[in-house]
């Protein structure tokens, strides 16, 4: 690394820990369990004090979770992860799956998006994703990449179709018009993602939300 890249990410570093601190008190206002951390490898560490060893562990499509690699390392802590993400479910099986997915003892995801107020926004295509985290009974996780925080709840759906949705759809090689174009046309395809959308203005009343804020880019 040359002195100006090892200068350049010295300000980000420092750029991140301020906009993801000012994040976290906006979230502790809205009654979320919230706390900044700078890198993946510390993400890792809050989110196995949040999960206790032995507990279902239900994770619904969240790259952020799988980039973390926490599976195995849940996994070697007694943990059974459940996924509907498994090549080898069969479709009739789905449903259940996501079930057992949304009623696990913790919940643990990523959301599509975070505004400088200190709310979730999320957009689904099934709409499991959103019900758990609307409605998980026991412990919910968010774990969110600096990358996902925008002004405010307008800005963060655009930034979900503009730019979360066209890699998510690339990543599943899905064929959307925003894959191809590289943001949304606001398509009327069958098989068009943006169906579903939550917005949590506050954590919902009588649950245990955290939200862990990475200082890194995470997922989409
Ligand atoms: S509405 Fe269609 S084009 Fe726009 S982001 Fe969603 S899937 Fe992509």
């Amino acid at each position: 690394m040359n002195p100006m890249q090892e200068k350049n990410l010295e300000v980000r570093r420092a750029y991140n820990a301020n906009l993801g601190n000012s994040v976290v008190k906006a979230l502790e206002t809205n009654g979320f369990k919230a706390r900044y951390v700078p890198t993946a490898e510390e993400a890792v560490k809050a989110v196995l004090e949040l999960v206790p060893e032995g507990s279902s562990v239900g994770v619904p499509g969240a790259s952020t979770i799988r980039e973390l690699g926490l599976f195995e390392i849940l996994g070697s802590r007694g943990c059974r992860i459940v996924q509907h993400w498994d090549p080898s479910l069969a479709p009739e099986d789905r449903p259940g799956r996501w079930e057992e997915e949304n009623m696990s003892d913790v919940f643990l995801t990523s959301s599509n998006g975070l505004t400088l107020d200190g709310m979730l926004v999320n957009i689904d295509g099934t709409g499991n994703r959103v019900a758990a985290m609307a409605w998980n009974r026991n412990r919910i996780i968010f774990v969110v990449g600096i990358n996902k925080v925008s002004r405010d709840v307008e800005a963060s759906l655009q930034r979900i179709r503009d730019v979360a949705t066209p890699l998510n759809a690339i990543s599943k090689d899905i064929d959307l018009p925003c894959a191809k174009t590289g943001y949304c046309v606001n398509c009327k395809v069958p098989q068009r993602f943006c169906r579903a959308t939550l917005v949590l203005e506050r954590a919902p009343f009588g649950r245990d939300v955290h939200v862990i804020v990475v200082g890194e880019n995470l997922g989409y």
